[in-house]
């Protein structure tokens, strides 16, 4: 029987329906015999909630912090009752919210006290999305036939104690997933595991970063040696854009790891960059599926892709980013410049996206953060400092551009109307990169889709999606 991980982000669990929907999908899985390891997120929003309920917490505002736990705990309950109606399953699973909520109320009631949020409290406070929405699908899968065990992914993935974005441990996982895993899927059971959420070797709770449970998800896929690795969301698959931003984005039938990593990494929220790691050790592949249009083939990430006819297999964009730059005359023909600069942007722990240099000046971009005036007055000490925010950077990614000639004259004619910063082409060779105003970002995706994707490959590119919208508009 095939192992395969199974990954259900955010809108995949949002309320009854979608976690009906989630356990008709697992279902059909177990039916066709694969063995399944379910990992959910929190439900949609419930992140982002709770991270406000921390903050308005240590901000002293401990009513409209127990306000918004209480509405979730609402929530939570609500779908527990919706979906589980064998008595005393439902009563058992509520009393399991309660208790969660209890304790959750109890930190926020703290931090109103101390009024301070650190990164391991913040952690802790989050944690609550994932561990009351994977015991709710759990539930959710017995109560429709499943043989499901929530297992509480803090026994299994352990990291070290980055808070907030707290680095795996390879090979405790593994060990973990051997003692706690392995035996239940023995047995035919469905694990079920909240993403995002892990604990470090003292048992303390720790989270991967945001969109983190893709990562659980290729963390598990991993350790268990996975047939396949499936993240399930609310798009047909890898895009070649957002398809917020450009309603005529296609989907990609297949993509390297390289190039999905490269995505992933430059902005596509569909993806968590770290994701392709553990996928690629392996060389499991990962499939990017549809909870809403499950019959749909999605996308597959595979080592080697086929050759694709059209240079580019997706536009990314990563936006929020600052662009310093730094003059330094004096500096001129002087050797060490360049690593007294990045010794700074280390010494904050700030990581760089893109550079570009010249013999006078450096400019760097980085994600806009609370840090910049204090880099910024450090490197001052060395040269003219400039920093600018409300910048994104646009990433075409695709194989195909390698020793393609011309490839940046169409990218920058089919962006003439827009003033780029930044230019760079990657040493990877398989993207492009700009830097442009957060403001004319949607609009350079458009124009370049529209001068890109055209003539999609139909052995690369869904083009069917598009026939009914091309013929209507005969
Ligand atoms: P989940 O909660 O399932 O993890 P996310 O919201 O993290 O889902 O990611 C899915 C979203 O990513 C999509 O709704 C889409 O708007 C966005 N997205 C951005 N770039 C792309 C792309 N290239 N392809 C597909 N989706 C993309
Ligand atoms: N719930 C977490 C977040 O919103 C992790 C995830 O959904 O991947 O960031
Ligand atoms: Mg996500």
């Amino acid at each position: 029987m095939s192992l395969v991980v199974m990954k259900f982000g955010g809108t995949s669990v949002e309320d009854p329906a979608a976690i009906a929907r989630t356990a008709a999908i697992v279902a059909g899985r177990v039916a066709a015999g694969k063995q399944p390891v379910v990992v959910v997120s929190a439900m949609a929003k419930v992140t982002d909630q709770l991270l406000r309920a921390g903050s308005c917490a240590a901000q002293g505002d401990r009513t409209g912090a127990l306000a918004l736990s209480s509405r979730l705990r609402a929530r939570h309950r609500d779908t527990a009752a919706a979906l589980v109606k064998n008595p005393a399953n439902c009563a058992a699973l509520c009393d399991f919210i309660d208790q969660k909520f209890d304790s959750l109320d109890e930190v926020l009631r703290g931090l109103a006290a101390i009024l301070e949020l650190t990164p391991r409290i913040s952690d802790l406070v989050v944690s609550y999305g994932e561990r009351v929405s994977s015991r709710i699908v759990a539930a959710a899968f017995c109560e429709r036939g499943m043989d499901a065990v929530h297992v509480d992914a803090r026994d299994v993935i352990i990291t070290d104690s980055q808070f907030q974005k707290a680095i795996p441990q390879d090979a405790l996982i593994e060990k973990r997933a051997a003692e706690k895993l392995r035996p239940l899927i023995n047995q035919g059971k469905v694990p079920v595991m909240g993403g995002f959420i892990g604990s470090n070797e003292d048992g303390i709770t720790t989270t991967l970063g945001r969109g983190g449970s893709d990562f659980t998800g290729a963390l598990l896929g991993g350790a268990l040696t996975a047939a396949a690795i499936e993240i399930w969301t609310d798009v047909d698959g890898i895009m070649t854009c957002d398809p917020r931003v450009c309603p005529d984005a296609l989907r990609v039938k297949v993509i390297s790891f390289e190039e999905a990593a490269e995505m992933a990494y430059f902005g596509a929220k569909v993806l968590h960059p770290a994701t392709i790691l553990p996928a690629v050790k392996k060389n499991i592949p990962v499939l990017v599926l549809n909870s809403r249009n499950p019959s749909n083939e999605g996308t597959r990430i595979i080592s080697l892709a086929p050759h694709c006819k059209s240079p580019f297999k997706s536009i990314a964009v990563k936006k929020k980013l600052s662009i310093i730059d730094v003059v330094a005359s004096r500096m001129l023909m002087t050797h060490g410049y360049l690593s007294q600069i990045f010794a700074i942007f280390d010494k904050h722990k700030c990581p760089v996206d893109m550079v570009s240099t010249s013999e006078v000046s450096v400019s760097l971009t980085v994600d806009s953060n609370d840090k910049l005036p204090a880099i910024a007055a450090d490197l001052s000490q060395l040269a003219d400092v400039k920093y600018e925010g409300k910048k994104a950077l646009v990433c075409m990614v695709g194989e195909d551009i390698r020793g393609q000639n011309g490839i940046a004259a169409q990218v920058f004619a089919a962006i003439r109307h827009i003033n780029v910063r930044m230019i760079s082409q990657g040493a990877s060779e398989i993207n492009m990169s700009f830097m442009i105003d957060e403001d004319d970002a949607d609009e350079a995706v458009r124009s370049l889709h529209a001068a890109f994707f055209q003539d999609p490959d139909p052995e690369i590119f869904d083009v069917e999606a598009r026939k009914p919208a091309v013929e209507a508009a005969r």
